[in-house]
């Protein structure tokens, strides 16, 4: 049996950087409402008005006082003269004269005196005089004022991700600047004196910075706004200078590499004899060594760092587990991690005890449920089998071995095809 006791449990390092996350105060800033996507809003919304704002067509039609065409039938159509015709944009204000129609356009106000709109395929579409050959119903086809949204309702729930729908129903209300919680704007400092310029090939003895990008595009894929630093070496000095400067210009830093035992593990020695993040060995596979604490900025701003290890999939799966849920918190979201799914495992595997394994698997859903293979292999510098993956396999620390058959449950790492998670009752 391996000596595991000192290795902390994911959930206990996860919850303590969480619990410091949410103790920093979120970063509430008023922006032009277009500006407020992919921000939560640090209010609640109330809408001042109605929306619409007016009551309009919803067809292209005929407007018509409804008590004089309620004898209209195909084989008896009721004629009407058109006294003109209202397109969408018309702003002032128009009366149907009785024993009239207007012709009205989707859109468009409906006149006074109107209370119902017949549309075109219910006539035989004159311009001088129409024959309306349905009776229409009570407000047929009229949308009211505020039968969306009214005055004085509460809209929009303080905590609300702005996405695109949200976004489309803020503007609709009409204010022109929004309170948010702004997402955080972090920066993804690489470090290892073999490191390369991504666009460069490596050669012996030197790795391209896989990390920096990788790292940058989650960030950018969860909705934050990130940024990539240049790689720098194994240089002590070099390597506080750079992470002070992020510090000053972020509201969190992730740093990759340098937090092992080695000789040159650069970040582990600065911030280890400064103190200011704890550094640890999670039981956890990949990802074992963490460090994690919050500096301070020189503007008296307290920013979270994450110092995860080096080899690609180790960060990866480090940022997914801890450092996504803990920027959601800061960008004033709930502390989500990956959705998970449950599936049937095709084959075993070997894992090490006392520690939960987050295995590369692909799935593949058949008649009698969900299944997953490795996608690969497992070493922690395989990108390969990370980037075909489907899910990580979450293998509970007290097991060695994975027969096959088990259950596990799976972290999706992408979106599922629709006509899995499509519910078919036929099925
Ligand atoms: P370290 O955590 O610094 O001991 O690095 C562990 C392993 O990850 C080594 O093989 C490094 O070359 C590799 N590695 C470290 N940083 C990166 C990076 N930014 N991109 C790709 N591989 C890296
Ligand atoms: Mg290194």
């Amino acid at each position: 049996m391996p000596q595991t006791s000192d290795l902390m449990p994911v959930e206990e390092h996860l919850a303590q950087i969480l619990d410091a996350c949410a103790a920093l105060p979120p970063r509430v800033e008023t922006v032009d409402v277009v500006d407020a996507h992919g921000c939560v809003l640090a209010q609640a919304v109330t809408s001042a008005i109605d929306v619409p704002a007016f009551a309009s067509s919803a067809m292209d039609g005929y407007a018509v006082r409804r008590a004089e065409t309620e004898h209209a039938r195909p084989d008896e159509p009721v004629l009407l003269p058109v006294a003109g015709d209202i397109p969408a944009g018309r702003t002032d204000r128009l009366a149907l004269e009785p024993g009239t129609t207007l012709r009205i356009m989707t859109g468009a106000p409906v006149p006074d005196g109107a209370d119902a709109i017949v549309p075109v395929e219910d006539t035989d579409r004159g311009t001088s005089t129409v024959a309306v050959r349905v009776a229409p119903r009570p407000a047929a086809h009229v949308r009211p004022a505020g039968d969306d949204v009214r005055a004085g309702q509460v809209v929009l729930g303080r905590g609300t991700l702005v996405d695109a729908r949200v976004l489309a129903l803020l503007v609709s209300l009409g204010r022109p600047r929004v309170d948010v919680v702004r997402p955080p704007r972090v920066a993804v400092l690489s470090t290892g004196d073999e490191l390369v310029e991504p666009g460069a090939t490596a050669g012996h003895g030197t790795v391209v910075d896989s990390n920096g990008p990788m790292l940058v595009a989650a960030l950018r894929e969860h909705g934050f706004a990130a940024e990539r630093v240049r790689a720098v070496a194994d240089d002590e000095p070099g390597f506080r200078r750079r992470l002070d400067e992020v510090v000053a210009g972020h509201d969190a830093v992730i740093t990759t590499g340098g937090v092992s035992a080695g000789a040159y593990d650069t970040v582990k020695a600065v911030l280890s004899a400064s103190g200011e993040v704890t550094f640890r060995g999670v039981a956890m596979q990949p990802g074992k060594p963490q460090g994690f604490g919050v500096l301070g900025a020189p503007d008296g701003r307290r920013v979270p760092v994450f110092t995860l290890p080096g080899n690609p999939v180790s960060s990866m799966v480090s940022y997914l587990v801890f450092v996504a849920p803990a920027l959601r918190l800061l960008a004033g979201q709930e502390a989500a991690g990956l959705a998970g799914v449950v599936a049937v495992t095709d084959e075993g595997w070997r894992t090490p005890v006392g520690r939960t394994q987050l295995a590369r698997v692909v799935l593949d859903q058949r008649p009698d449920g969900l299944h997953a293979r490795l996608a690969g292999g497992q070493g922690s510098h395989m990108l390969g089998a990370l980037a075909h993956a489907d899910a990580l396999a979450v293998v509970p620390a007290e097991v060695g071995e994975v027969q096959a058959g088990t259950r596990l449950t799976c972290l999706l790492l992408r979106p599922r095809p629709a006509e899995e998670v499509t519910h078919d009752p036929a099925r």
